[in-house]
């Protein structure tokens, strides 16, 4: 869809159900991305009500700090070619440890994959201060609900794009991207690349190569390893509820698209008063994604339950007022919108695990049969034993590439040595001419 007609005003309100879909590809294609998109029209962000994103980091740390029978944490970086990138994992089990126990349901939530939807982040925080206990959901029993947590291990990325983040709050509200202009959202693998007419590389720019940025790397370790139930993908820019696919207009068949489309519904009517869009992504708007997050979760990591929820959108915004598109900036309406959705996160994770059914015991994905490197596997692996042993992962990454030189080292070396002995054994044995069977 044409979102060079975004710059055009009078036909914005019209364009904007189109254009906002969710991974908001849109908005904003007015030019010149290097100018500074904030002109004084436009509303900063608003302070009293959202956090700098340092300051929610310590807030969520400080958070698990006073919870560890409940909350863990871990920071896990990469870098590639010069660019740093670092994401912080919250894990939320009561009990056991999580990896020990494959029975459980798990749950994987991301947040922030786009720097100028702050809004998400502030929901984050507010499902882990309910999940530790610290707030509380009205109307919601307490002993219905921790009969329902003590079956979960769930996984929050507050803030899936640290760098993107931190240059919206440094003036350029209407930043998408991650630190190096790259979508983290057109970066996986499934149906990578292919661009639509309207292609704007300001909004959508799919990187180099699938998996091009440490952002996405980490993200596609981590839900490999973790192996989810359900996941959830959440941006704002609208109100929808989105299954996949994303680069096709359709949703899958069998009996788990269905149960996908159920617990929708159920959310729409209990949280969203049925004004979010329901459907799949490419096929509720009106224009297709490419190398979106959720098509690869369902396609590739195959979990039953794969989701992108958008959250918020202001339809009369300007186009822009990128602060006031993506977030609320009045107190009644921030908080009307945290506490709808945490709610919205909460019957999802009641209704998930019976929605899934039988389909609970989800195939699990198997890291070497989806064409993953030798390096990949290694590093699934590693984070997986290092989740178990409680390291950092900071600690992990050096460590890591040292294994993987030993490892190219050692099979090297083998490979030499089976040479030798074979050439050797072929001198001593078979010492006779080599005739070729083939004719010429
Ligand atoms: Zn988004």
């Amino acid at each position: 869809m044409g979102r060079r007609l975004l710059s055009l005003s009078s036909s914005l309100s019209i364009s904007f159900c189109f254009f906002a879909f969710l991974q908001d590809a849109v908005f904003l294609v007015v030019a010149n991305r290097n100018q500074s998109l904030t002109p004084t029209s436009s509303m900063p962000i608003n302070r009293d009500l959202y956090h700098f994103s340092g300051d929610l980091m310590e807030h969520i740390k400080a958070l698990v700090h006073r919870h560890p029978g409940k909350l863990t944490m871990e920071t896990i970086k990469s870098r590639n070619k010069g660019y740093r990138a670092e994401i912080s994992v919250i894990t939320y089990f009561r009990g056991g440890r999580e990896y020990d126990d494959r029975s459980k349901f798990r749950i994987l939530l991301s947040f922030g994959q786009h720097g100028r939807e702050l809004i998400t982040s502030e929901l984050a925080y507010r499902i882990l201060s309910i999940l530790s206990e610290e707030q509380f959901l009205p109307n919601m029993d307490p002993t219905s609900l921790n009969s329902t947590l003590d079956k979960l291990v769930i996984k929050v990325v507050p803030m899936e794009n640290l760098n993107g983040r931190r240059l919206v709050e440094a003036g350029d509200l209407c930043e998408r991207r991650n630190g190096r202009g790259v979508d983290l959202n057109r970066n996986w693998s499934v149906d990578w690349g292919k661009k639509e007419k309207d292609y704007d590389p300001y909004e959508e720019n799919p990187g180099t190569s699938p998996f091009s940025e440490p952002e996405t790397q980490i993200m596609r370790k981590l839900a490999l390893s973790f192996d989810p139930h359900v996941w959830i993908n959440v941006h704002s820019g609208m109100e929808a509820l989105f299954m996949p696919y994303d680069h096709k207009n359709t949703t899958p068949d069998g009996p788990p698209s269905h149960q996908m489309k159920l617990l929708l519904e159920e959310v729409n009517y209990l949280h969203c008063q049925k004004r979010c869009m329901i459907g799949s992504g490419g096929g509720s708007v009106g224009y297709l994604a490419h190398g979106t997050a959720t098509d690869f979760m369902y396609d590739v990591v195959k979990v039953p339950m794969a989701f992108t929820f958008e959250i918020y959108g202001d339809r009369g915004a300007s186009s822009k007022d990128c602060f006031k598109m993506f977030n609320p900036t009045d107190l009644s309406t921030f908080n009307r919108v945290l506490n709808e959705w945490s709610a919205a996160f909460f019957t999802i994770f009641k209704s998930g695990p019976h929605k899934l059914g039988e389909v609970h015991s989800k195939v699990p994905v198997s890291t070497l049969d989806k064409g993953v490197s030798i390096d990949d596997y290694l590093d699934g692996y590693l984070m997986e034993r290092s989740s178990r042993y409680g390291k950092k992962m900071e600690v992990l990454e050096l460590g890591m590439q040292e294994i993987r030189t030993y490892f190219r080292l050692f099979l090297l070396s083998s490979v030499l040595l089976l040479f030798m002995f074979c050439s050797r054994i072929s001198k001593s044995k078979y010492n006779r001419p080599v005739i070729s069977a083939i004719p010429l």
